[in-house]
């Protein structure tokens, strides 16, 4: 699990795939893609990975030595926590069948093997567009307050805010994610990655810098009582 800091620069995206060719092929064209990776060879494993750090995108293969990946599939769809990770189908099963069998579990796209690099990389960068917009370039917006990742700016009501690194990182999640509630443990995993030397209290002074740079949008961060914080544009 080496180089897999943070979660909101590159994309994290876990591998389940037990044939190491086209384990080395994907982590490479990953790599080249500008996404982190991490690799499981069994539906066990690929579930532990899961728990420790939630990826932003999920390569499945379908024939992996322990269950089938549809298994791992319908497991994930049916957790609350996990359910809208966005998941591509990578098989060799390329009968229509198998495909429209793979997208009703919740698969949201799919390669055939063989696939080239080229293919790969240009779907799981359209996936994570669709699916991650926090990876996708495009303004965020709520209300009045906007996130442009390409400038990595802030402003409100046309007005640049200034804040820190911490603070942009924690308001660019939550702006990808609104209206949901994330635990303190959570923003802690999803925002700065895999830092066990992080307090969760810590998550309490940056959420407290972060409505103070907010001005006059600090309300947009609501603190939900005994279960942690979430933005949100309803009143
Ligand atoms: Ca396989």
């Amino acid at each position: 699990m080496s180089g897999v800091r943070s979660a909101v620069g590159k994309p994290f995206v876990l591998i389940v795939e037990d044939e190491p060719s086209i384990v080395e092929l994907v982590v490479y064209t990953l790599q080249q893609a500008g996404c982190e990776s991490v690799v499981a060879g069994t539906v066990a494993q690929a579930w532990e990975c899961l728990l420790r750090r939630p990826p932003n995108l999920i390569l499945l293969d379908w024939m992996l030595p322990d269950h089938p990946g549809l298994v791992f599939l319908s497991r994930m769809r049916s957790d609350r926590e996990f359910s809208d990770i966005p998941v591509m189908l990578l098989t060799a099963k390329s009968t229509e069948e198998d495909k429209v069998a793979g997208l009703d579990q919740g698969a949201d796209d799919y390669v055939t093997k063989p696939f080239s690099p080229r293919e790969l990389s240009a779907r799981v960068k359209a996936l994570l567009r669709r699916k991650t917009p926090e990876h996708g370039g495009a303004p965020l917006i709520a209300g009045a307050l906007s996130l442009n990742p390409a400038s990595c700016t802030v402003t409100l009501a046309g007005e640049k805010l200034e804040m820190g690194h911490a603070e942009y990182r924690l308001l660019k999640f939550l702006l990808a994610n609104p209206e949901r509630v994330f635990s303190r443990g959570q923003l802690l995993d999803r925002v700065w990655g895999d830092h066990v030397d992080i307090e969760e209290r810590t998550v309490d002074v940056h959420v407290l810098r972060l409505r103070k740079a907010l001005k006059d949008a600090e309300h947009l961060i609501r603190t939900v009582r005994s279960v942690g914080y979430m933005l949100s544009v309803k009143s």
